[in-house]
């Protein structure tokens, strides 16, 4: 595939910042990045376009605006529109079917999906965060390979505070370890860039006028290598993690997190605790998580 295509979408920038280096932005600025099904289907376009270009090394995933990005869109009108709209739908009963089927349906092929899906991606990925991140924006951090915070970077998973244990992809254990993994969902407290650094979660804090140049520089250095053994490598470690019992664990809490909405479902009439949407929004309209 030719390398100089740019594609054009309206959530996301594609650009190629550098030889070699793909930079795919999050572009929905006045959402806070929040996560619309279009957002996620436009995403997954702009890897599939930077993985299958052999002239692209190195793909870099960052966010415009003051914040990566506020996490799955609550509020999107006509989601289930979008999702039917799309031409790669369907392979869990259509997201027609009734009861908790349908919502499993669409988190399993939407967020768990997608997300392992980009985690192994056959190319080095790099995410490029500042400001904050919350829930949802975390299954888009933790798929890539290498994490660049900006000094203001913070990270948090607040699905407890909706009545939900936890983000879809459910990688915390192996992001901060088991104690930091528990104190962050109990609280829903943000983790500083700092912390996040030190548990290894983040490879490198940097200040945040910093933070493009220093992860372009880091992805043109990566893409100066011979690619069939980066790829490799990346697979290495993801099979060595997956060995660890993160694919068997992974799929234990994405049922208790069905399990959380099919409960929000029959106490409250919607997938997740309304409080939390009268506490955030003033409202409880919407019930996406
Ligand atoms: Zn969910």
């Amino acid at each position: 595939m030719n390398g100089s295509t740019a594609p054009e979408f309206e959530t996301i920038v594609y650009e190629r910042p550098a030889e070699k280096v793909a930079r795919i932005v999050l572009n929905r600025v006045d959402a806070r990045n929040a996560q619309s099904m279009r957002l996620l289907y436009e995403l997954n376009d702009a890897f599939d376009i930077a993985a299958q270009d052999d002239s692209v090394s190195v793909i870099i995933l960052a966010a415009n605006g003051p914040h990566f990005s506020s996490g799955h869109d609550l509020r999107e009108a006509d989601a289930l529109g979008v999702i039917e709209a799309h031409d790669r739908v369907g392979t869990w009963c259509g997201f027609g079917c009734d009861g908790a089927q349908s919502q499993m349906a669409v988190e399993k092929e939407m967020y768990l999906g997608l997300s392992e899906r980009w985690r192994n991606l056959p190319k080095p990925t790099i995410a490029e965060v500042q400001g904050k991140v919350i829930a949802g924006g975390l299954m888009l951090v933790w798929p890539c390979d290498l994490v660049i915070a900006a000094d203001d970077a913070q990270f948090q998973d607040n699905t407890i505070s909706m009545g939900v244990a936890g983000v879809e992809f459910f990688n915390h254990p192996f992001e901060v370890g088991v104690r930091k993994a528990k104190e962050m969902l109990f609280t829903s407290d943000f983790l500083s860039a700092a912390e996040a650094r030190q548990l290894g979660m983040v490879n490198h804090v940097v200040a945040r006028d910093q933070l493009s140049d220093f992860t372009l520089a880091l992805a043109r250095r990566i893409a100066e290598k011979p690619l069939f053994a980066l790829r490799l490598a990346k697979e290495a470690v993801n099979v060595a993690q997956d060995n660890q019992g993160r694919a068997t664990a992974m799929q234990t809490s994405f049922a208790y997190h069905q399990l959380c909405h099919s409960h929000n479902q029959q106490v409250h009439g919607m997938l997740i605790d309304p409080s939390f949407m009268a506490k955030t929004f003033g409202d409880a309209v919407g019930a996406r998580s």
